[in-house]
């Protein structure tokens, strides 16, 4: 495995207030040393004076599509795509086929996990098959590896059933991910319902969808005294409901997706369905909202909900599946809408992409330390690129920053002390 010394980097680690050039020493995997002029020898140099190094980010919103719809993306796709985005451990969604409900499942897609080049952990379903009728067997599967419990993709329909699911997953200390949208709002829309979707004459999701749902995840965790995670929100509405409960100190956390800090419902307008997502992308108020809840600790994280999908599934606008593509542009893309604007500190968006996701998922990493993994990315704040789909690395092309230009680009990843990701 060897040894790495990283030289003159600047530290952008939240737990850290300096910002001053240091080294940073790993062998075997470990962080040895982060201390200014480093002298031990080292089996590789890499000089990164005019680069951030920061700790790997923790992305806790990934469709690795593995098992069963491995022409989207499989494990191995999906942490190329990972380390290319300075990712080293990712929260893989169980909405797969079958989906991820059995301890032999989880087991099998940790096996596989073993060789690829970033840190799999599983969600499982929070009902078995997805079905929202009867629980999973939670115990079971966390004994087999599982760190939180989601039906993503869908909602938990039965608001019984799912306050049992939050009561039994606290009591084992497993986070429920709640994909917050109520069916009978959303069905059949396909963009933010609104000005942008009636001029196109598209049917819309109302924002009340997913506002309805995010208020019974609170009630249900108000009520019980148990915690939530709410994903990907993406209505000012919704953060407005999570910063006035955890005002009331209610368990409730969340996280929102960089597509909805940089897009809007005017980007439907080229009714391109690599632009389609659930819950869609919103109104420029609402965009603007998610920056302010990101700024003041309303929203704990930033997660990507990469979803790939082939060129065939996306072809038509209208019948093509939500998702969209996101690891590889993801700190790049929150770089540009918040630290470039002022929202954020670079160390405070690095708390949002892994320091606080490590937390709430009780995952080792989100902080540099000597004796913690040797999982870090350097990042070149003074870049500015242009995304080409065609130069991802993932299965998939379906991302909505194509043809955008971003500010700041992951130059190198290590995952386990090996590196794992070299741009050029
Ligand atoms: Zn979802
Ligand atoms: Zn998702």
């Amino acid at each position: 495995m060897g040894s790495i010394l990283i030289r003159g980097a600047k530290l952008a680690d939240p737990e850290k207030i300096c910002c001053e050039r240091l080294d940073l020493l790993c062998r075997n995997g470990v962080i040895e040393k982060i201390e200014k002029n480093i002298q031990d020898p080292a089996d590789k140099t890499v000089d990164a004076q005019s680069l951030a190094l920061l700790p790997g980010l923790v992305d806790m919103h990934v469709h690795l599509r593995d098992p069963g719809l491995t022409y989207k993306e499989d494990v191995f796709t999906g942490c190329r795509a990972a380390a290319a985005g300075g990712v080293t451990s990712l929260l893989a969604m169980p909405n797969t086929k079958p989906p991820m409900d059995s301890p032999a499942l989880v087991e099998e897609l940790l096996q596989r996990a073993e060789s690829a080049c970033c840190r799999v952990y599983p969600a499982v379903c929070i009902t078995k098959g997805m079905k929202g009728e009867e629980l999973a067997p939670f115990m079971e599967l966390q004994k087999a590896g599982a760190v939180a419990l989601t039906d993503d993709g869908r909602p938990v329909e039965n608001s019984l059933l799912m306050a049992r699911a939050m009561k039994e997953a606290a009591s084992l200390g497993l986070r429920v991910v709640s994909h917050c949208e109520d069916l009978y709002l959303s069905q059949g829309g396909l963009m933010n319902e609104g000005a942008v979707s009636r001029e196109l004459n598209v049917p819309g999701v109302p924002a009340a969808s997913e506002n309805a749902a995010t208020a019974r995840e609170i009630a249900l965790a108000e009520s019980y005294g148990v915690p939530i995670h709410i994903c990907h929100v993406s209505t000012a509405v919704s953060a407005a409901m999570i910063r006035d409960a955890k005002k009331r100190g209610v368990q409730v956390t969340g996280e929102t997706a960089p597509h909805y800090l940089l897009l809007t419902e005017e980007a439907l307008r080229k009714k391109n369905a690599d632009w389609r997502m659930s819950p869609p992308l919103r109104t420029d108020e609402d965009r603007k909202a998610l920056l302010e809840a990101l700024r003041d600790g309303t929203l704990d994280a930033i997660a990507t909900d990469h979803a790939p999908h082939s060129e065939e599934d996306k072809a038509d606008f209208y019948r093509a599946p939500n998702g969209s593509i996101g690891m590889e542009t993801a700190l790049s893309a929150c770089y540009t809408a918040l630290v470039k604007t002022g929202y954020l500190t670079l160390p405070e968006l690095i708390a949002k992409m892994s320091l606080n996701p490590a937390r709430l998922l009780k995952l080792p990493g989100g902080t540099l330390r000597a004796g913690g993994p040797a999982d870090f990315a350097l990042f070149d704040e003074n870049r500015r690129w242009t995304v080409d789909r065609d130069r991802l690395h993932g299965r998939s092309k379906n991302t909505p920053f194509h043809g955008m230009s971003l500010s700041g680009k992951v130059v190198m990843t290590v995952c386990r002390g090996e590196i794992v990701y070299q741009d050029g």
